[in-house]
């Protein structure tokens, strides 16, 4: 595995920079530290095509089979040199602290048939390196899969560990997903996936907002957005809204740019009636 010193900022997501196949390490503004990141598709396949992914030759498809043994000896090494080596000293630009650990890689996580065996792989070391009540784990997905019996398993197994599923919603309507996230998704659909994540997890909206031709998300987008999210709110751990950090490395037609900080916190403040804490990054 590849070592470089002071590689790692909020800005660097580059997962192949230590030549790790599953496991990347990156600083995160939203987990305020060391994120170990576990990529379950390394073959940049994922069942959405968001005109905004940061994903560089994502395709549409499934994960390749996931080798569970050098997975393991992957995450092994990592949690080595974070808990008892010197990694977050020589490696990161500044002060930070280890975080979580986060199913997030180049595409949707869940759609692994092992996501089940991983998840005892990761809960295994995490008896082994004591971190239980050190770090949280996080789940970063677009909520296909999270009715699937191997998911639900896996997500049942954190149960009594600190976790968080960050759920993806950008568009709350099918046209509209149709635009952002290049897939079909019916409210209905994408309801039965969000009461499936608030059922088995603490659970954070993530809203990804972008100028899209010029134009900030409409008015009527933000009022289907709190009437979709309404019943749920107070089941909810938070709202996180977000813009582009980094270039999209899509294709598309339609121009598209970041919000700034005071837009989005224009729309938090439209999104207040909800009564769930939003925060913008
Ligand atoms: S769900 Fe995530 S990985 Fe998949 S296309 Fe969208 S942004 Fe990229």
């Amino acid at each position: 595995m590849g070592m470089k010193k002071e590689m790692l900022t909020i800005f660097n997501h580059d997962r192949n920079i230590f030549k790790s196949k599953y496991i990347y390490p990156v600083i995160s503004r939203r987990s305020m530290g060391l994120s170990l990141g576990i990529n379950l598709n390394t073959n940049n396949a994922c069942n959405w095509q968001c005109i905004y992914c940061q994903v560089s030759g994502l395709t549409l498809g499934k994960p390749e089979t996931i080798d569970l043994n050098l997975l393991e000896n992957e995450l092994d090494t990592w949690l080595e040199k974070i808990v008892n080596g010197s990694f977050l000293n020589d490696c990161a630009s500044h002060k930070v602290g280890f975080k979580d650990i986060a199913f997030s890689g180049n595409g949707e996580p869940t759609a692994t048939p092992e996501f089940e065996s991983i998840v005892q792989i990761v809960l295994k070391k995490i008896v082994k390196f004591k971190l239980s009540k050190i770090i949280k784990l996080r789940l970063i997905t677009n909520g296909s899969y999270l009715n699937k019996k191997n998911v639900r398993h896996g997500l049942g197994l954190m149960k009594d560990l600190d976790r968080e599923v960050w759920f993806k919603i950008d568009q709350v309507k099918p046209e509209g997903a149709l635009i952002i996230n290049r897939i079909n998704l019916s409210t209905k659909s994408l309801e039965t996936n969000l009461k499936a994540a608030i059922s088995t997890s603490p659970t954070i909206v993530q809203t990804c907002l972008l100028r899209i031709n010029k134009e900030r998300p409409s008015n009527i987008f933000i009022s289907n957005y709190i009437k979709f999210l309404k019943p749920y709110a107070s089941q909810l751990k938070a709202i996180h809204l977000y813009s582009l950090a980094r270039p999209s490395q899509q294709k598309t037609d339609l121009q598209i740019d970041a919000l700034n900080s005071d837009e989005l916190k224009m729309i938090a403040d439209k999104m207040s009636t909800l009564k769930t804490k939003i925060e913008c990054y």
